[in-house]
């Protein structure tokens, strides 16, 4: 049987008392039907409404599009029978913050339509969010600018709080006699929404959601977002309430970083470039110290070497990495006239360089692993990573006596 829709003819219905119809389990769920509900089914993009109903939570309401019947999904449903009345009490902020966000989309897309011929071709809600596909007749993309624009206009409308007209008609004939700014794809049953009037409306389109009776109480619609998807713009956006807590969570974040930086929230960017300035100048002194650094150990380098002894000439490096050994070693190839491992120890790394006989790739890949560590090289030039500084030492330990 079909579901009386309460909402329809009042959408700020809170609180009714229902007669229950039917009750049944259905795909392992407990589900009651009733007369007539206050409560929106999922649909037309709109989550469905929560609440109560004879004081049990309902976790879901559905519409069976066949029969009409909007089910009720609670958790336990033995306190429902047919015939019983029982009390149902809306989630009012989930269905005011739905309403708000629904009338908010139809606003802005409203505005798009009329001030650049922009068409919405798809859109999703989320709890507290909802996203819109828009694209221009012409595929032409849509600019930063052009979003501005709609979105001030789209405000405008809010501020003006023109009325929210519903009106409902059999067929999809009859509904287009309403100037909509989308096509009507469904048969029958239309609801088409009207924002200002009817002869002259700020925007006009079918659709089955729940929506305030005046802009006003949309309160606010944000644009947060403008990606491309499939060659339209997928704009994510917020009205109502969500958008006025984002609006607070982003205002928070912006202080915190503004007393971070001791400067004013609108002169953050400059002072972020500051600090991006401030980072490529110490970028730039670190990178020639570290330059001049391993020029000094590549002198020393070229003076010990030939006075080490045993079969492998050990150097230890406590602040240099083994970016910066391998690419001294690489530069100072033909100094290693025996094999030699200069050794990162803060990064626990051998970078190992011979003449070539016995191969510094080989050694790593023989011996490394014995002692947990990874890495490879060429013949000449080879790494070994280890995650204990005294694993590295024991493969040092290991390569000398098997060169001995
Ligand atoms: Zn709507």
């Amino acid at each position: 049987m079909a579901t009386e829709r309460l909402y329809q003819k009042d959408v700020y219905l809170r609180e009714a008392d229902l007669t229950v119809t039917e009750v049944r389990e259905y795909k392992g769920k407990m589900q009651v039907a009733c007369e007539s509900t206050i409560f929106f089914p999922e649909g037309g993009g709109q989550l469905c409404d929560l609440g109560t109903l004879g004081g049990v939570a309902i976790s879901d309401v559905k519409e069976d599009k066949e029969t009409g019947t909007v089910w009720h999904t609670v958790a336990d449903a033995s306190g429902f029978e047919p015939g019983r009345t029982v009390k149902a009490v809306l989630d009012w902020q989930r269905r005011f913050d739905h309403m708000q966000m629904h009338c908010g989309e139809h606003i802005l897309s409203g505005r798009f339509h009329e001030l650049f011929g922009v068409e919405n071709h798809g859109f999703h809600m989320g709890e507290d969010y909802m996203t819109i596909d828009m694209l221009a007749k012409d595929g032409s993309p849509i600019t930063d600018e052009q979003i501005l624009q709609a979105e001030l206009a789209a405000n405008e409308v809010i501020w003006r709080n023109v009325p929210v007209v519903t009106t409902w008609f059999d067929t999809a004939e009859e509904a287009l006699s309403m100037p909509v700014r989308k096509e009507i794809k469904f048969g029958e049953d239309i609801s088409v929404v009207t924002v200002g009037s009817v002869d002259a409306p700020l925007d006009c389109c079918a659709c089955c959601g729940t929506h305030p009776s005046t802009t006003g109480q949309v309160g606010l619609v944000t644009v947060l977002k403008a990606e491309n998807y499939k060659g339209m713009t997928r704009m994510t956006i917020k009205a109502g309430r969500p958008a006025f807590e984002e609006a607070r969570t982003r205002s928070k974040i912006a202080s915190q970083l503004a007393q971070k930086y001791s400067c004013e929230v609108i002169t953050l960017l400059d002072r972020e470039a500051a600090n991006d300035a401030k980072n490529d100048e110490v970028r730039r002194e670190l990178s020639e110290l570290k330059s001049a650094l391993s020029k000094q150990e590549e002198e020393k380098l070229r003076e010990a070497l030939p006075k080490a002894e045993g079969s492998l000439a050990v150097f230890r490096y406590p602040l240099m990495s083994a970016d910066d050994l391998q690419s001294m070693a690489r530069k100072a190839e033909d100094i290693f006239t025996k094999p030699s491992a200069l050794f990162s120890e803060k990064d626990k790394t051998v970078v190992l360089a011979t003449p070539g006989t016995p191969a510094a790739g080989q050694l790593v890949k023989d011996y490394a692993g014995m002692y947990g560590g990874k890495g490879g090289g060429s013949k000449t030039l080879a790494r070994a990573i280890f995650s204990k500084k005294a694993d590295a030492e024991l493969f040092m330990d290991l390569i000398e006596k098997h060169l001995r």
